[in-house]
């Protein structure tokens, strides 16, 4: 069947797919795995449908963008997809030299010769070995109008929130039918508010990932160039000792004794940044906030070609994808489209529901209409609402 839904909520920004999975399969009173296995014949073991917003086969987001009319990048952009090419190459992990380019694309802290070659596959950012876990800021969620969580919150590439300066925590959602959507927060969390120099580090990553650009102390520079970066310095932090020179353990050191840690705190062999614990990744990613406060306060011993690379430049996207003849090849032209723009069009899109389905219009007077408002202004804005072609008068 190819029908279009009658209902199927509006997307919030950045949501992730499984966030609008859940608010969608609510909204027929039904669960999301028997929505998935009803329309697109998807199983959904364990009904866990986290995987949803990293890989979901593209014949679902076909299927969901013909299902609701919204356009194929919308839906795409709600899982890790959008990321594709400009900020992680591929999500095919059968090449193991796409994952390796990605992770010693430059040199901070020891040589490319020293670092260590191994044929991995895995996808930057993204831990495949096991079920992911959603994640999101209890104070982000807890202000939302409607909560909702994030899809730049359930990749590796942050693990605070700089707004609220707080560590993401590990969250599962449930719907409170009819009345949105519910969270279940770890009742032990982390006290401790996340270190100022992570939360400046993810404060560059969330404007990478969520505006394309980030603005760093020496310049503007284009969001895969920084997460490669930031990537390269987590891989150059937990190079084995034995591959390194004296001069470049001593040099490593220095930022694992900053947090008063030794070098390659339980680390133990060499792994991917992505399958360690999370435990293991936050203090990593500490360590590689402090390797950048130091590259920023212009501390010595870092090559100039990495400085030079983090000052602004002319942007140019095809420099920012690994340079692996593969990773090119299965590359496609992502249409770049400005925030406003976005929002025009899902402006238009709410419009053409609010024309066919009553239910969007009682929706969108409850958030317009402010609490205490008169019936004159409830008036106009039912006035407006039918100047547009939308006819309010008979859903009342
Ligand atoms: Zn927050």
């Amino acid at each position: 069947m190819n029908y279009r839904w009658p209902l199927h909520p509006l997307t919030y920004p950045f949501e992730s797919l499984s966030c609008w999975i859940l608010r969608t399969a609510d909204s027929y009173n039904s669960e999301p795995r028997d929505l998935l296995m009803q329309e697109f014949g998807i199983i959904v073991e364990g009904n866990i449908i986290n995987f949803l917003d990293f890989n979901p086969p593209l014949e679902l987001l076909y299927g969901l963008s013909k299902r609701t009319g919204f356009d194929w990048n919308t839906i795409r952009s709600m899982t890790a997809h959008g990321y594709v090419p400009l900020l992680i190459d591929t999500l095919d992990n059968g090449n193991g030299e796409i994952f390796n380019e990605y992770i010693s694309q430059f040199t901070v802290l020891i040589q490319k010769a020293h670092r260590l070659q191994r044929r991995v596959l895995q996808i930057p950012w993204l831990n495949i070995t096991r079920v992911p876990t959603l994640k999101g800021c209890p104070d982000c969620v807890n202000k939302d109008a409607a909560p909702y969580l994030r899809l730049y919150w359930q990749l590796l590439w942050m693990s605070s929130c700089p707004k609220h300066g707080i560590f993401l925590e590990p969250v599962q959602m449930y719907v409170k039918r009819g009345r949105g959507l519910g969270f279940i927060w770890p009742k032990e969390r982390h006290l401790k508010p996340a270190p100022d120099s992570l939360l400046a580090m993810d404060h560059i990553t969330l404007q990478a990932v969520t505006e394309g650009t980030a603005k760093v102390p020496f310049g503007k520079i284009h969001a895969g160039l920084w997460l490669r970066i930031l990537r390269t310095v987590i891989e150059e932090l937990s190079s084995p000792s034995t591959c390194l020179s004296l001069k470049e353990k001593k040099f490593i050191r220095s930022f694992w004794n900053k947090i008063n840690l030794p070098f390659r705190y339980n680390l133990g062999r060499w792994g991917a940044f992505e399958g360690y614990s999370e435990d293991l990744q936050h203090t990593l990613m500490h360590v590689a906030s402090v390797v950048f406060e130091a590259i920023f306060s212009r501390q010595k011993g870092f090559p100039p070609a990495i400085i030079d690379r983090l000052a602004a430049a002319p942007i140019n996207e095809k420099d920012l994808v690994s340079y692996n003849p593969t990773a090119i090849r299965g590359m496609y032209t992502l249409k770049k489209e400005r925030p406003v723009y976005n929002i025009q069009k899902q402006l238009d899109a709410l419009l053409e529901a609010m024309r066919t389905d009553p239910e969007e219009v009682k929706y969108f007077r409850c958030i317009v209409t402010p609490l205490g408002a008169s019936d004159d202004d409830i008036r106009k804005i039912d006035d407006y609402l039918e100047s547009l072609g939308i006819p309010v008068k008979h859903v009342i």
